[in-house]
């Protein structure tokens, strides 16, 4: 990578959406993760609501409806997502209970108290943990679940290049027992916490990027931006090879009290 130090943030949306557009997921996850997952919770019915929010194409959602009877609504801020997330869901025949909708996680469009699971993979860092935890709870009922997965510190002291480098995207990122100790301040039961393994990391995210990083640059090629995203994204997956040691997405699993 060249060092102008670009982060996620600073390139085009459209862009970036185009990028993860043909790939099944848009961040670290699995089948196997999503289903541990959804092993912590109870009492999901063919009558629960369920939303997952930040849901991509829905690479996790169709494994969750496959998994549970109730009915899930995906929501998402880019169109083009929604659009393959319910191309998605007919191809699987799950239309009638899996259901894409536009909008934004910062105003959710759902009845309060009305939700019983509120699912959120590798998306919550885009509200911010703490706040998420906190707004989204307003629309569980009262014994409903949150899980969510997000980045975060396995050790207490970790490399300065690592360190910079998640102080400037997500300077929320922290420690598993502080995220838990948020959790708990924002009105849950901490359930469950898990570290996802590192294969949701390789196979299931690097692994296909190296497909889409091609098909992208020859889509855009000679378009400067669209290189130096392609490098950014080769930057953060050496940077994830070098310091997994010192950090990596956890699942946490609330239930709200
Ligand atoms: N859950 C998916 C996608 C994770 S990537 C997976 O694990 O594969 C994060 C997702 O959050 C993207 O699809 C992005 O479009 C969406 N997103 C970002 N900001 C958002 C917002 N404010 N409201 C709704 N969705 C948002």
């Amino acid at each position: 990578m060249n060092n102008d130090n670009n982060t996620i943030y600073e390139f085009d949306v459209n862009l970036i959406c185009d990028f993860f557009l043909n790939t099944e997921r848009q961040g670290p996850g699995s089948p196997e993760a999503t289903i541990k997952a959804l092993s912590f919770i109870e009492n999901l019915t063919d009558k629960s609501l369920i939303a997952d929010i930040g849901c991509g194409t829905g690479g996790q959602t169709m494994v969750l409806a496959q998994n549970v009877s109730g009915c899930i609504t995906g929501l998402d801020f880019f169109p083009g997502f929604i659009d393959k997330f319910n191309c998605n869901a007919e191809e699987l025949n799950l239309q009638d209970r899996v259901k894409g909708i536009v909008g934004s996680m910062e105003k959710l469009p759902f009845e309060k108290e009305s939700m019983d699971l509120i699912w959120s993979e590798g998306a919550i860092y885009n509200i911010g943990f703490e706040r998420g935890l906190n707004e989204w709870s307003d629309f569980l009922k009262t014994g409903g679940y949150i899980a969510v997965s997000e980045s975060s510190w396995f050790t207490q002291e970790r490399p300065k290049e690592i360190s910079d480098f998640w102080t400037q995207c997500y300077p929320e990122i922290d420690t598993i027992s502080t995220k838990v100790s948020q959790m708990q301040k924002a009105g849950y039961i901490p359930v469950a916490t898990f570290i996802l393994p590192e294969s949701c990391w390789t196979d299931h995210y690097y692994l296909p990027l190296v497909k889409t990083r091609k098909m992208f640059l020859d889509k855009y090629a000679g378009n400067r931006i669209a290189e130096k995203f392609v490098e950014y994204s080769h930057h953060e997956e050496e940077l994830y090879s070098k310091y997994k040691a010192f950090y990596g997405y956890v699942f946490y699993i609330g239930k709200k009290i």
